[in-house]
């Protein structure tokens, strides 16, 4: 499957929340019209006034951090775009949620047993060659879904057709190494909540050094980013050992053949 992306148009969006809506019947989740993410909200849209509404949802980043920071693998990243996470395997550490650039992940923080929850772009709709149904229901073509290449396409076309109409940046593009999920706007990003101080390149490929500049990582505290950067190095160790024990176990294999 060619690699799958949403490109949201700022500029079309109305804030009807049928988006938000559809989510939650695709998901199973209680009705309700929160504005704040959580974990039976796994898309928002937010009035920010002038008639400018902004949809909030996991951005299915290229080389997401909550993959690389989850201690036990709960979280993959899909050849064709989505991020996963696989609530059995969850142990409710809550480092996705501090590790996330976009403060995605939330919490259900009223089970015994308290696990992470965010949008998971639809996979069971696009494996049946469906559009994810936050796409499918918009009445003004705010959200779109396709093949990524085409949206970016699509994205970059319309800012080169009507300049005057948006902030001459396509968001989720660029950002920690890029997205799958893309945003045009007539207003500078900083202005909607968007964080604008992301480097281009992928988070997970930073030092603790460059983490550390990231606002909403500091916030989490010196203990959870020296728990970060163990564990990023402690997969590090954990892979060169595997792949050592690999080895061993193929030499002995070698060895009794002969
Ligand atoms: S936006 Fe956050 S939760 Fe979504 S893929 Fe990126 S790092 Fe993971
Ligand atoms: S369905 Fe479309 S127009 Fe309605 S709130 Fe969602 S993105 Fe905006």
């Amino acid at each position: 499957m060619a690699r799958k992306a949403i490109l949201i148009d700022i500029t079309l969006c109305v804030g009807c929340g049928l988006c938000r809506d559809a989510c939650k019947e695709a998901n199973g989740l209680p009705e309700g019209e929160e504005t704040r993410l959580n974990a039976n909200a796994y898309t928002v849209v937010q009035d920010w006034g002038n008639n400018t509404f902004v949809r909030r949802l996991c951005m299915h980043c290229e080389s997401p951090t909550c993959v690389s920071v989850c201690p036990v693998g709960a979280f993959t990243k899909t050849d064709f775009g989505p991020v996963l996470y696989d609530e059995k395997k969850c142990i409710g550490c809550r480092y996705c949620m501090q590790a996330c650039p976009y403060q995605i992940p939330t919490y259900t923080w009223n089970e015994t047993t308290p696990r992470v929850r965010k949008c998971i772009f639809c996979h069971e709709r696009l494996a049946q060659g469906l559009p994810t149904a936050c796409a499918e229901i918009c009445p003004t073509g705010a959200t779109i879904f396709g093949d990524r290449d085409e949206l970016i396409a699509e994205a970059q076309r319309r800012l080169r057709e009507e300049p005057e109409k948006y902030v001459n940046h396509v968001y989720g593009l660029r950002e920690a190494g890029g997205a799958s999920v893309f945003f045009l706007s007539a207003v500078p990003f900083g202005k909607l909540g968007f964080p604008t101080n992301l480097p281009d390149q992928p988070l997970p490929m930073l030092t603790w050094n460059a983490l550390s500049k990231i606002p909403n990582i500091v916030a989490v505290g010196g203990t959870a980013l020296y728990g970060l950067w163990w564990i990023i190095n402690r997969r590090d160790e954990v892979g060169k050992l595997h792949t050592k024990l690999k080895e061993m176990e193929e030499r002995e294999d070698g060895r009794f053949a002969n």
